[in-house]
């Protein structure tokens, strides 16, 4: 980033003060639970989001929710269970009723890598989650950028908000950063490190396109890696997830596919719709710099042109291809910030539970070459959502855990969603008593979780 050594004074200026209990900055994957969780303990809370809608990732990221189950189908033998429920599980009953997910359906090929597919519509995603935050009574404002943080000590005392509207100054007890950026702990002075490690990517949906073809396609080179079956277009029975083994497939697709960072992989609830695919491009830099990640979005939007011509041209029936919706660029990670404790791999594979779990989780990205042992879930603790040094600021989300491929783990949508729940209870308990982050007694965090239905194993 070229900066001029020229300097601008800005003046200082009076902001209107807004009070509430709790701020969740950022309403994507996990700060929508967060915010849910915190406004049904009866906490006054604000939830400040950039863009126009909640969601974040998981609606413009992925291609399906990963994973509410452990990896039994991996382990013969091992029972098939539920590990996260909750919020994150009600989303999905409510997105079930409209039509607007699969359901947790079990892959019928490629299950060494999940047991269910859980797909979802992205837009439909955004109303159902809007709704509930609008019935919890979340103070939700979209269009409006958290651009700063007030604090007095080791405590944060407040945000700056930015909208149309104006600048303001919301002052509240507890803090939750959901950014998926850091940029509330950022702000607050919470150490940090940007490793650089993923490419960034964004996801399209194409429209003008079959599922079956697709399938077929793929079968005739005896190449379908992931294969499952669910409710299409109000029909069950449908193919709804779909990847590739790039090893059988015809090398000049390959190779073009390579060539834009394509992955074969895509999900729908929809007939003709491929809800998901993906282009990625690794960045020389973070994707905190904003000239370089102008440079990245245009990259991408080139890359997702060729991605839906790579389908015209190689796959019969795909013909009439056509970019249906897009994305900003997407991360995988900017910022990891420095919490009381990093989850590490061998927490992870080990599957290492704690004594102050705030939820279990039992999938792993990079399975089946790292999974979790004997198809069992590691626990989060609520420690790795407390941010060093500051006395009432938590976060949630892929922020957390520097190790790569610990964090492939916990990064995923599943596991932010449950870290929400923990964070969003867990700043509304600790404003409702006046106390910080770490004078809450694990005993009342983890019997309100409980009783809202979240799953913990020991
Ligand atoms: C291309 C891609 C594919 C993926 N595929 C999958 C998959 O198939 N399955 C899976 O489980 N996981 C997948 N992941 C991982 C997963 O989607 C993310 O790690 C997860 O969704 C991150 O959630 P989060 O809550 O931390 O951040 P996000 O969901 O990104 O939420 C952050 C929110 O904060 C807002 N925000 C940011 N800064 C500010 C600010 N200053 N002011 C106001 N608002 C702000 C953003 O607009 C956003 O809504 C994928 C990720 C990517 C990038």
């Amino acid at each position: 980033m070229n900066r001029s050594m020229d300097y601008y004074e800005e003046p200082a200026r009076k902001l209107h003060v807004r009070k509430l209990d709790v701020v969740v900055a950022g309403g994507g994957t996990a700060g929508v639970v967060a915010a849910l969780a915190s406004a049904r303990q009866g906490a006054k809370t604000i939830l400040i989001e950039q863009k126009g809608y909640p969601g974040g990732t998981v609606v413009e990221g992925g291609t399906a929710l990963h994973s509410f189950y452990n990896l039994w189908k991996a382990f013969p033998g091992v029972e098939k269970r539920q590990v996260v429920k909750g919020i994150p599980q009600e989303i999905v009953e409510r997105l079930a009723r409209i039509g607007g997910t699969t359901g947790h359906v079990e892959m019928l090929k490629g299950y060494n890598y999940d047991s269910v597919c859980t797909a979802i519509d992205t837009e439909m995603y955004k109303l159902v989650t809007f709704e509930m935050l609008d019935e919890a009574g979340v103070f939700v404002c979209v269009n409006t950028r958290l651009a700063g943080a007030i604090k007095e000590g080791g405590q944060v005392k407040g945000v700056i908000a930015e909208s149309r509207s104006g600048r303001e100054a919301i002052m509240a007890k507890s803090f939750v950063d959901c950014t998926g950026y850091g940029d509330l702990a950022a702000y607050a002075g919470a150490g940090f490190s940007e490793p650089n490690d993923y490419s960034v990517a964004s996801s399209i949906g194409v429209g003008g396109v079959s599922l079956e073809k697709y399938y077929e396609f793929l079968n005739s080179y005896d190449a379908v890696r992931e294969y499952a079956e669910g409710p299409r277009s109000g029909k069950e029975g449908q193919i709804v997830r779909l990847s590739g083994n790039l090893k059988k497939m015809p090398p000049e697709f390959v190779q073009e596919a390579n060539e834009i960072g394509m992955a074969t992989v895509t999900t729908t609830v929809h007939d003709d719709y491929f809800m998901f695919i993906k282009v990625n491009f690794k960045m020389p830099v973070s994707p905190t710099n904003r000239d370089e990640v102008a440079k990245a979005e245009l990259e991408l939007r080139r890359r997702q042109a060729k991605a839906v011509e790579l389908f015209k041209k190689y796959v019969p029936g795909c013909e009439k291809a056509f970019i249906a919706r897009s994305s900003s660029l997407n991360i995988r990670r900017a910022r990891v910030i420095t919490c009381d404790y990093d989850i590490t791999l061998s927490d992870v594979l080990e599957g290492r539970h704690f004594d102050d779990d705030i939820m279990a989780y039992g999938f792993h990205d990079s399975a089946p070459r790292l999974q979790i042992k004997d198809g069992g879930t590691y626990g989060i603790p609520y420690r790795a959502l407390r941010v060093a040094g500051i006395e009432n600021l938590l976060v949630a989300g892929m922020v957390i855990t520097s190790d790569h491929d610990a964090h492939m783990s916990t990064r995923n949508t599943v596991c932010c969603m449950g870290q929400g729940q923990a964070a969003g209870t867990a700043a509304a308990l600790c404003a409702a008593k006046n106390v910080g982050t770490r004078e809450l007694p694990y005993d009342d965090l983890r019997k309100t979780l409980e009783r809202d239905r979240v799953h913990l194993e020991n």
